[in-house]
């Protein structure tokens, strides 16, 4: 690309910054109680405010309300939404970067923030639009351009609930098709690195050295899993943390055979372990074929070096 395409492209989706993606849509359903306790239940979160109406009642609040995270969740759009959908700025700037090579994309960041909360029975509409888009950046992946976009919850009164900013990368790919010379050395792709923030970049750094940690609540003593700044037993944002034995249970699997994901030799196999110091892992079962994982089957952790690039926990059968 010459200086002056690169200038054209470049005006074309600098354009975009500011522009509406959506305007605010309520979601399919109100706040309600069953989408509360289901996610509170998958999250892990047993904090009563969201689920039990009696301590509710006897609250400050004097009702149970959602889990602030759970903004984003009211405007999804369900399974049959990908087919039919109309073109938005988004998908319209999103062709343009594919358009150019810049194929690649990777979600790198989301920000959420609170500003009020909801209660069954509150509508939540969402207002998405682009944010900002950054200069060229020459990334690990290739050369690229962050887009974030700034969703914004509203209640039915046209009250602020919060905002997500999502940022992804859109970039060309480093990897060149391997077909491209008779000559072309294969380089072998790695996995897809760990993206480390502010809450969880520790326990990446444990695990660079071999060992999977789990917070610890200071307060209450209460492990959790993943790494997040509060306990949600007592609401302490005091925490240190344990080394796990890796002794293990599979609690659910599966093989990810389509898209193929970068980095793994064979279609992997994806467990939910249960810790013996009792939280859980997402982590690849190792050492067996698929057909011999099953529910509640031991396993023992070994954190090792899985490519050129990446130290990862993997489990086998014991
Ligand atoms: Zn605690």
């Amino acid at each position: 690309m010459t200086a002056d395409e690169l200038k054209t492209f470049e005006d074309a989706i600098y354009a975009f910054v500011g522009r509406e993606v959506c305007p605010p849509t309520p979601g399919a359903d109100d706040v309600n109680s069953a989408m509360i306790r289901q996610w509170t239940e998958i999250i892990g979160d047993a904090n009563p405010a969201y689920t039990d109406a009696d301590w509710a009642a006897r609250s400050a609040r004097g009702r149970t309300i959602a889990p602030p995270a759970m903004m984003y969740v009211w405007g999804q759009e369900g399974y049959g939404a990908a087919t039919g959908r109309q073109p938005t700025a988004q998908t319209e700037l999103v062709d343009l970067f594919n358009a150019h090579g810049y194929t690649g994309v990777l979600g790198t960041n989301v920000r959420q923030e609170y500003v009020k909360e909801a209660s069954p029975g509150d509508t939540v509409l969402t207002a998405m639009t682009i944010d900002n888009i950054s200069e060229r950046k020459t990334t690990g992946r290739g050369p690229g351009y962050f887009f974030e976009t700034l969703a914004t919850f509203t209640n039915q009164h046209g009250e602020v609930l919060g905002t997500q900013r999502f940022k992804v990368l859109k970039f060309i790919p480093n990897e060149q098709p391997a077909a491209a010379t008779s000559e072309a050395k294969l380089e072998v792709p790695t996995r897809i690195a760990s993206v480390r923030g502010h809450d969880n970049g520790w326990w990446w750094e444990a695990v660079d050295v071999g060992k999977v940690l789990i917070q610890r609540c200071r307060d209450c003593q209460t492990l959790r899993h993943p790494p997040r700044p509060m306990c949600g037993v007592c609401q302490s944002m005091e925490w240190d943390s344990i080394e796990s034995a890796l002794d293990g249970e599979v609690l659910s699997y599966t093989c990810v055979r389509h898209p193929a994901v970068p980095g793994y030799p064979k279609d992997p196999i994806c467990a939910v372990i249960g810790l013996g110091e009792g939280t859980n892992l997402v982590a690849n079962v190792v050492g067996c074929e698929y057909d011999d994982v099953f529910i509640g089957m031991k396993v023992k952790g070994k954190v090792e070096q899985v490519d050129e690039k990446t130290v990862l926990p993997q489990f086998y059968p014991v």
